[in-house]
């Protein structure tokens, strides 16, 4: 009895086993039924997108979708010279210009460069086709591009019509690159006359050339000798890193005595090296193809001794020194003087006019109004006041901050005045204003800076209210030339607002006002509090430590207040102000564009390790965001742009651009510490 009580528990034991198993695998069963409806459902989805698929872009040419997204490439080996003579088709000039706009019309290839474009333009070969012939058929392999030279043809898919064709549009460009399945039919519905280009032909014209191109480059780099001592493999390494640039006729690529950061190298047409000798310009040499300037640019920080100017079109290679940084050593550069183009040092370069003399410096009188004959005050700063004057001499004006010294010490502000006085000394940036001189007496220091005939950006925004997006985008621009300027000498910036910034006479605008300007190296962080309430970086209010990028959230705080006429976070008082800045929200008003609101969000980003200007390509990837699309940065960098901000300068006496305000006749205490004596 007890053996078969055994046994039954033994059999129930193993079919509840069986039952946990078959259980188990049901539930298995069930998880793939599930898996296998989600994969129908997804397909169905698919099916369905193709169904409707109707041309979703307007763009001119036939779109090969993409199915999933795995790797595409070109199977076929490259033929290593194309046969060009026997495929070459001689075309009229209204062929050639019919082509080229249908190129310039397509998606991808009107990103090809001009060179490019010109190789296709040579290599297409003509079709004739009867009504009726299939060209293009759904399903199969493609290998070449078409752009319908005339007649009609008609696009399907599945059967369905999709659209009709004709003189001057593209289709079927993705078979040029790689080998592609076609997802549509394309037939003749007239007599046509096709221009086509095989993947074969466009793939070993389009490999020759940049083999070419690069030995080529190769070949001008070995003739610098500052690269000398590079193997191939650096040498190669640099053509990677260079890009090209187009110049038009007359335009100034280097300037004399402006700063130089980069290396150019001529491919295409001649350059005009000219100096300027007794006040006129003499042409020093003509260079052509092949032979460089700015070699010394890559080591050191140069001022141009001569101006270079391109006469007709002229395409260059370049690099500059912060990216040339990245790609080679400096050890292994051998140093030369560049002969091409001599250049200085900075240690020669324009120091503070030591011809200047504050005895010489006289006020300038209002002529009219209700301070008529009282010296010119441009302005009030936190501790003084900024007065126009000219000298008997030339006649030139110069704005002089004149600041009691018995104030500064006071206000502990000795180590900012002194900082502020050296910094400017060593600046030479257009986009910041120049000092020429400073002094001091027993009362005051005085700074004799560029005067900045053309007023503050704050009044002129105040005056228009909010700026048009053209003028914002200028006035930003020019602050990022400047911050770029001063961020690679390693001085944060530190006080961005409206406020800080003046125009010149021609519009272009300056920083002014370095009272808050830190030198810092990379990497490390700084712990002051400082700044403009609006304008400050969260980690400064939060003490974190804060660095270079407390200078990009401050731009982001600009474009905004520019477009807006008031700045994103703002209250009466500051506290709110910081938990506003803390909290991080910004609202938009609708005026305000997309590309504005994407670069002030990226500049405005909480983490400062992630705003736009910290990124991999540093201060680049500020101007290369499309906010800036108008913006050449080298004709800005020239002064060649035409300065949006100049409709905002009024016309007539030379402070007609500032709030007037009354002279000052106290005189202040004398101060005897010798805090200045290395002003
Ligand atoms: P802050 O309180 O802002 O620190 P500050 O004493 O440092 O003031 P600045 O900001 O340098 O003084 O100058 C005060 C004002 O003087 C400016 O807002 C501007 O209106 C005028 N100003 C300063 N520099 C120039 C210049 N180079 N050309 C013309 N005007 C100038
Ligand atoms: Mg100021």
């Amino acid at each position: 009895m007890e053996a078969k009580l055994k046994e039954l528990r033994q059999r129930l034991e193993k079919e509840c086993q069986i039952n946990q198993e078959l259980q188990n695998c049901n539930r298995d069963l069930e998880k793939r039924l599930m898996e296998k409806e989600r994969l129908l459902e997804d397909l169905q989805t698919r099916l369905g997108d193709l169904d409707g698929s109707s041309p979703r872009d307007d763009n001119d040419s036939i779109h090969e979708v993409r199915q999933s997204r795995a790797a595409v490439m070109a199977t076929e080996p490259i033929p290593e010279e194309p046969d060009i003579p026997a495929t070459r088709v001689k075309k009229t000039a209204s062929e050639r210009a019919q082509i080229i706009k249908a190129m310039g019309r397509n998606d991808f290839l009107s990103r090809l460069d001009d060179e490019q474009i010109g190789m296709m333009v040579e290599m297409l070969t003509l079709q004739d086709r009867c009504p009726g012939d299939e060209i293009i058929k759904e399903g199969t392999e493609g290998d070449s591009l078409y752009i319908v030279a005339a007649g009609e043809l008609q696009v399907t898919q599945a059967g369905r019509h999709l659209r009709t064709l004709t003189s001057g549009d593209v289709f079927g460009e993705l078979a040029i690159l790689y080998n592609c399945k076609r997802t549509a039919t394309v037939k003749a519905v007239t007599a046509i006359r096709l221009w086509c280009m095989e993947r074969q032909t466009y793939r070993s014209i389009m490999t020759s050339k940049s083999k070419r191109k690069r030995q080529q480059l190769m070949g001008f780099l070995k003739t610098a000798r500052t690269l000398k001592g590079l193997r191939d493999e650096q040498l190669s390494n640099i053509i990677d890193s260079m890009e090209e640039v187009k110049f038009q006729d007359n335009e100034v690529i280097v300037r004399e005595g402006a700063e130089g950061d980069t290396f150019y190298i001529i491919l295409k047409g001649e350059v005009l090296v000219t100096k300027k000798v007794n006040g006129q310009q003499k042409v020093i040499r003509k260079m052509v193809e092949g032979q460089h300037f700015g070699e010394l640019a890559l080591m050191r920080e140069i001022l141009r001794t001569a101006t270079c100017t391109a006469v007709g079109p002229v395409t260059c290679f370049s690099i500059d020194k912060e990216v040339f940084e990245e790609t080679i050593p400096i050890e292994s550069l051998e140093i030369h003087d560049d002969s091409d183009l001599e250049s200085v040092s900075t240690s020669e370069k324009e120091r503070p006019d030591s011809t200047l003399k504050l005895k010489d410096l006289i006020p300038v009188l209002y002529q009219e109004g209700r301070y008529q004959s009282d010296p010119v005050t441009l302005g009030l700063g936190g501790f003084g006041r900024v007065e126009l004057v000219t000298t008997l001499h030339h006649g030139k004006y110069y704005a002089m901050k004149k600041v009691s010294k018995k104030l500064i010490v006071e206000k502990r502000q000795s180590a900012h005045v002194l900082f502020e006085k050296r910094i400017l000394q060593e600046i030479q940036s257009d986009f910041i204003v120049r000092l020429y001189a400073a002094f001091k007496d027993t009362r005051y220091i005085y700074m004799v800076m560029e005067f900045c005939a053309g007023g503050e950006i704050w009044t002129k925004l105040k005056e228009a209210g909010r700026f048009e997006e053209h003028t914002a985008v200028f006035v930003v621009a020019c602050v990022v030339e400047a911050y770029a300027y001063l961020h690679k000498k390693s001085i944060m910036y530190r006080d961005l607002k409206p406020e800080n910034l003046m125009l010149d006479a021609k519009g272009y605008v300056k920083l002014v006002d370095f009272g808050f300007a830190k030198e810092l190296k990379r990497g490390q962080k700084t712990y002051s509090f400082c700044g403009t309430p609006e304008y400050m970086a969260p980690e400064i209010i939060k003490n974190q430590g804060h660095d270079f990028t407390a200078d990009f959230w401050s731009l982001g705080i600009l474009v905004y207040e520019l477009l807006v006429g008031s700045p994103p976070f703002s209250s009466s008082e500051p506290q709110k102000i910081y938990s506003k800045i803390l909290d991080g929200v910004i609202r938009f008003p609708p005026h305000m564009g997309e590309a504005a609101r994407s670069l002030t969000n990226k500049l405005c980003r909480p983490r400062p390790g992630q705003r736009l200007g910290n990124t991999k390509n540093g201060i680049k990837d500020i101007r290369n965001h499309r906010w800036f699309n108008s913006i050449n940065w080298h004709k800005l960098r020239m002064g060649q742009t035409v300065a949006p901000t100049v409709k905002l300068i009024r016309k007539g006496p030379c402070y007609i651009n500032f709030d007037r305000f009354p002279f000052d006749k106290s005189l202040a205490e004398e101060e005897f510490s010798d805090w200045d004596r290395d002003f």
